[in-house]
Parts: structure tokens; C-alpha cells; sequence
């Protein structure tokens, strides 16, 4: 990973996946720092003062989400890693985890301290099964050296962590749909409300967090809010590590300062466009959410930026698409991977998806109709914000961004029966060598 001195500055440090590494860079030492000294409240109000937001995609203020846990519930609470990882585009959690379990496991007892929970889990995707191995690893390791199990580093706090490893579905990574699958059920989203803090696994109340958010507690613990609000900007503070991808000269896991110019990040930081291409629009949050063109390159990578443009910081994927890219070809396949992954369970989302996909095959295929693309529009429209859940919105989003900004793409294509940049994604690889 590339980085200036920020939070994850020692991520390649040969060894830190072992816990003898990472406890010589100061690891653990905010956990016995903190268990039974500062009080939950105190760490809460500590991460909410830093300006910590979710870095799955949502950005939900973390130390709220955490606040939300009902302190006077009888019932056991729990607190869940999501480690799905899912958005095409976006492969941060599984660099951090590898490089550095340890550094998720402290995080993951201190959220747990902060909300009162005994146990946590951290829930996978299918295809990570190697991480899970790692982080088993690591949190044997751990267990060993009396920083899980039933007086965490002499404290007497109690708390267990275990991993759990899901079938690669995308819905898991939807916070609802991930907990469905944690009890063994298939992985479809539940109406909320209740929200997991208050229902979440079991039934009982849940924090969920993404990978890269827990595993910014100890460092936002050790070193204080302010600390941490020395990078990004009022309203999105810190760090965030993106996941640039495409025909850039160097694709990879950049962590960046929130705010951080994007035409820096991919001209400077990644070296600018491969040889003979040219950049046409980028994907900044992931694939769920809408494009950008060339001329908004300069927007500022934070939340407020992004949202100013019509789109979103999301999960920190963004994927670069060069000029010889048919925006149709690649909106086709970005739908059929929501078609694919849609649970079906309500019906604008799984009618919706196959719908646009069957549109955009014409559409490639020399055989749209006249009002084809006026239909796409109409169908987008009727997904968005009348789906179940965010994965109808994901759908929706990405072809309302490449219809606003690639129309004349879209109507080459019905016009012409042919595409006007003269390649197709199957040509790529060739293209490419
Ligand atoms: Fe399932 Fe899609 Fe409906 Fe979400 S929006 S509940 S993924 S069918």
C-alpha cells in the first residue's frame, strides 16, 4: 500500500501479521491503555469526537452508531466486523487484514468495551478464506497472550472474537442481510426498523463496522480526536484508504487524507494513465455508485465533494475508465452483476435489474430500439428509492450517472448498431496485452 505517515503508515512491515511484530510497533498498548481504566462512555465520546464515519460506504458517524446501543438491555450485545468487502472496485479490508490482523482485533475488543458486548464476530465473504486463516491465526495468538477470553490484558473485561466465513454473496454485505446470514438463514435484508443496534443478531442489540473503521479505534484511541482530525476536512475527517483501479500505471490500495484531490491521486500518487490511454470518467465510490466525467476530476475525495457532484465517496473503490471503454459495454456489466446478486426479494429490484439488463444486451447487440434508452431511464427511475434495500438504489444509480453524462454514447448505439469507440470489454485484454 502506498501512503504518506497516516494511520496505516506500517502496514508493510515485514512479520506484523505476527503478534510479536506488531506489539513491538506499540500494539496492544491502547487496549490495556484503556480496559477498565477510561470508561465506555469515555472511549465513545472520544471516536465521536474525532469524526470517525463508517468506511464501508455509508459514512454513518461511528461513535453514534455505537451510542445507539441501548445501555440498560438485559441482553447480550454484539459486535460484528463487516469483512464482506463486496463492491467491485474496492480491495482495502483485504490488504489491511492480511497485513495486519492484529491491528482489526484490538479494534474489535475496543468497540466491544465501548458498547458493553462480550463477544464479536467477523463475518467474511466466501472468497476470503485465506484471510480468514490469517486472522484465525492471529487471534490464537492473541487468546494466548491473554488479550481475549475472560480478563482481557488483566482487566477483567471478558470478551471472545471469532471469524465467520460467508458463501460470496453480494447482499452480505448489507448490514441486515449480513447478520440474516451470521444466524445460519439465507443472507436477505430485514426491514429496519429495528436497526441492529437495537435488533440486530439474535435479536439482541448489534453494532456492525466495517474493517477499515475498527481499525482506525486504536490508533484514534492512543493519539486522541484531535489527532486524528489533523487530516480531511470538518465534516469528513481523517483518513481513507481507496482502491484505484484501471489503466492507470499504478493500480493499487492508496490511504489518503479525506479531501485529497483525486486528479492528484490517480495523475501523481498512481502515475497517470497507461500509455495510449486517455481518461474518459471514473467511478469514485465503487461500482454502485454514478460516474464521473473527465472534467470533475478535481473533486475533493470526501464525502460533502462527492455528494456537491451527484455522487458518492461509498466504499473508496475508484475505477478508472479510459476513453477506448464503451460506457454501454461497461454499464451492461456492471447491471448484470446486479441482476446476478439481486436476493429477490422485492420486485422493483429483481424485475428492475433484469429489465436493464435485457435493454443493455439489445443495446450492444446492434438491436435497441428507438425509445430503448428512454426505457432504461424510466426503469432506473422506478428502482430507485422504491427498492427494499440499497442494493436497488446500487443498481439504479450507475446507469442515471453514464445516461447524464454518455448519452450519445447510448444513442450511437441505437442509431448506428454499433459502438462509437470501437471496443468492447472482451477486446480489452487483447488491447492491453
Ligand atoms: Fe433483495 Fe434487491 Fe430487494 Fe435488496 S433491493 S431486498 S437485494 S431484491
Amino acid at each position: 500500500m502506498s501512503r504518506g505517515p497516516l494511520l496505516f503508515k506500517d502496514i508493510d512491515t515485514p512479520g506484523l501479521a505476527g503478534i510479536e511484530t506488531y506489539k513491538r510497533g506499540g500494539g496492544y498498548e491502547t487496549l490495556a491503555a484503556t480496559l477498565g481504566k477510561t470508561p465506555a462512555d469515555q472511549v465513545i465520546e472520544v471516536v465521536k469526537a474525532s469524526g470517525l464515519r463508517g468506511r464501508g460506504g455509508a459514512g454513518f458517524p461511528t461513535g453514534m452508531k455505537w451510542s445507539f446501543v441501548p445501555k440498560a438491555s438485559p441482553k447480550a450485545r454484539y459486535i460484528v466486523c463487516n469483512a464482506d468487502e463486496s463492491e467491485p472496485g474496492t480491495f482495502k479490508d483485504r490488504e489491511l487484514m492480511e497485513k495486519n490482523p492484529h491491528l482489526l482485533i484490538e479494534g474489535m475488543i475496543l468497540a466491544g468495551y465501548a458498547i458493553g458486548s462480550n463477544l464479536g464476530y467477523i463475518y467474511l465473504r466466501g472468497e476470503f478464506e485465506y484471510i480468514q486463516r490469517i486472522l484465525d491465526r492471529a487471534i490464537d495468538e492473541a487468546r494466548a497472550a491473554g488479550l481475549l477470553g475472560d480478563n482481557v490484558a488483566g482487566s477483567g473485561y471478558r470478551f471472545q472474537l471469532h471469524t465467520h466465513l460467508g458463501a460470496g454473496a453480494y447482499i452480505c454485505g448489507e448490514e441486515t442481510a449480513l447478520l440474516s446470514s451470521l444466524e445460519g438463514y439465507r443472507g436477505q435484508p430485514r426491514l429496519k426498523p429495528p436497526f441492529p443496534a437495537v435488533e440486530g443478531l439474535y435479536a439482541c442489540p448489534t453494532v456492525v463496522n466495517n474493517t477499515e473503521t475498527l481499525m482506525a479505534v486504536p490508533p484514534i484511541l492512543k493519539n486522541g480526536a484531535a489527532w486524528y482530525r489533523q487530516w480531511g476536512t470538518e465534516k469528513s475527517a481523517g483518513t481513507k484508504v481507496f482502491s484505484v483501479s484501471g489503466p492507470v500505471q499504478r493500480p493499487g490500495n492508496y490511504e489518503v487524507p479525506l479531501g485529497y484531490s483525486m486528479k492528484k491521486l490517480i495523475e501523481d500518487d498512481c502515475g497517470g494513465m497507461r500509455d495510449g490511454f486517455r481518461l474518459k470518467a471514473v467511478i469514485p465510490g465503487g461500482s454502485s455508485v454514478p460516474l464521473l466525467p473527465a472534467a470533475d476530476l478535481d473533486t475533493p475525495l470526501d464525502y460533502e465533494s462527492m455528494n456537491a457532484k451527484g455522487t458518492f465517496l461509498g466504499s473508496g473503490g475508484v475505477i478508472v475508465i479510459d476513453d477506448r471503454t464503451c460506457i454501454v459495454d461497461a454499464l451492461w456489466n456492471v447491471t448484470r452483476f446486479y441482476e446476478h446478486e439481486s436476493c429477490g426479494k422485492c420486485t422493483p429490484c429483481r424485475e428492475g435489474t433484469y429489465w436493464m439488463s435485457e435493454v443493455f444486451e439489445r443495446l450492444e447487440h446492434g438491436k435497441g430500439k428507438p425509445n430503448d434508452i428512454d426505457l432504461l431511464a424510466d426503469v432506473a427511475d422506478n428502482i430507485l428509492g422504491k427498492s427494499f434495500c440499497a442494493l436497488g438504489d446500487a443498481a439504479a444509480m450507475p446507469v442515471q450517472g453514464a445516461l447524464k453524462y454518455f448519452r450519445p454514447e447510448f444513442e450511437h448505439h441505437v442509431m448506428h448498431k454499433a459502438c462509437m469507440v470501437n471496443r468492447r470489454r472482451d477486446e480489452v485484454a487483447g488491447v492491453r496485452g
